[in-house]
């Protein structure tokens, strides 16, 4: 086995959907980076992997302090699995800071891709896959909720998002607000025995989950929005013009300021320029 780091993609439920690959790098690696030594040490029991090697815990709070224990091991020539609890590294997990050191050393990092619930969702949910933004663990608070929904409006793909079940309904309620109807997806216990995806509008979804409260681990994914829901893009140069036809330099500029809240110092030179230009 080449000396290196290993992203390791393990099972998000179903333990058959480990690969043969990671079977084997899991077997071969010097030393284990994991989220959590007690959920690798089972799963590697249950795919009959030993676990004499050492296990460094590698996490998204330790990231920083781990990173040079872990480059002192790989530069010392030998080789780590990095893995997730579930599913794959990076992804709403740990791993970015590690891969980007080993980049800027010349370390040899490779991919042992498999199981990833962005993916796996998307498959199931029936709406559109050649286009799509993943925008990670939506927050808990309530005002950074919204903005954080609010952000992700314009974006002309399918958006898929991570949550959890306690928090799906709340979540629900501001997509309702905010994406008026558009169909969504919430896609639950992906490759586990309750697997299921439904989708319908938010409200729809709200009531289905109000009368059976949600269990286990989620994805909602939410439709493109479609050509008349998108903001139209704003042209200060052609609005100002117009402006300027119909009132004084300065007022034109202090309306376009307002109404875009846009920089005045910029806005007043723009519109001096189409002054001396006409
Ligand atoms: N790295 C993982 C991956 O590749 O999907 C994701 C890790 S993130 C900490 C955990 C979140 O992924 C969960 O809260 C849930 O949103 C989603 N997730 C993981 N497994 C899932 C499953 N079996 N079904 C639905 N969602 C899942």
């Amino acid at each position: 086995m080449k000396n290196g780091l290993y992203l390791v993609a393990s099972p998000i439920g179903n333990l058959n959907d480990i690969s043969a690959r990671a079977v084997q790098v899991l077997k071969e690696a010097d030393v284990i980076a994991c989220e959590d030594s007690r959920v690798t040490k089972k799963l590697f029991s249950l795919l009959g992997i030993s676990c004499t090697r050492e296990f460094i815990t590698y996490q998204n709070y330790n990231e920083e302090e781990q990173s040079p224990k872990l480059l002192d091991i790989l530069e010392s020539g030998k080789s780590i699995a990095l893995i997730s609890d579930a599913g794959s590294p990076l992804i709403s997990d740990p791993g970015y800071k590690i891969v980007r050191r080993c980049r800027e050393k010349g370390i040899y990092v490779t991919t042992v891709p498999g199981c990833c619930a962005v993916i796996a969702a998307l498959q199931l949910s029936g709406l559109p896959t050649n286009r799509f933004m993943f925008a990670g663990f939506v927050p808990n608070k309530e005002k950074a909720r919204i903005d954080f929904l609010s952000d992700l409006r314009n974006i002309p793909s399918t958006l898929v998002i991570y949550e959890t079940a306690p928090r799906l309904l709340k979540t629900l309620s501001v997509i309702n607000e905010l994406f008026e109807n558009r169909e969504v997806a919430v896609a639950r216990e992906l490759t586990k025995m309750y697997e299921e995806c439904l989708r319908g509008t938010a409200e729809e979804l709200i009531a289905h989950y109000t009368d059976k409260a949600p269990k286990g681990e989620i994805v909602i994914m939410i439709a493109p929005p479609s050509e008349n829901e998108l903001e139209p893009e704003i042209n200060v140069e052609s609005l100002l013009k117009e402006k300027m036809k119909k009132m004084p330099l300065k007022s034109a500029v202090k309306e376009i300021v307002a109404g875009f809240g846009l920089n005045k110092n910029e806005v007043y030179e723009l519109a001096l320029r189409i002054k001396n230009e006409q």
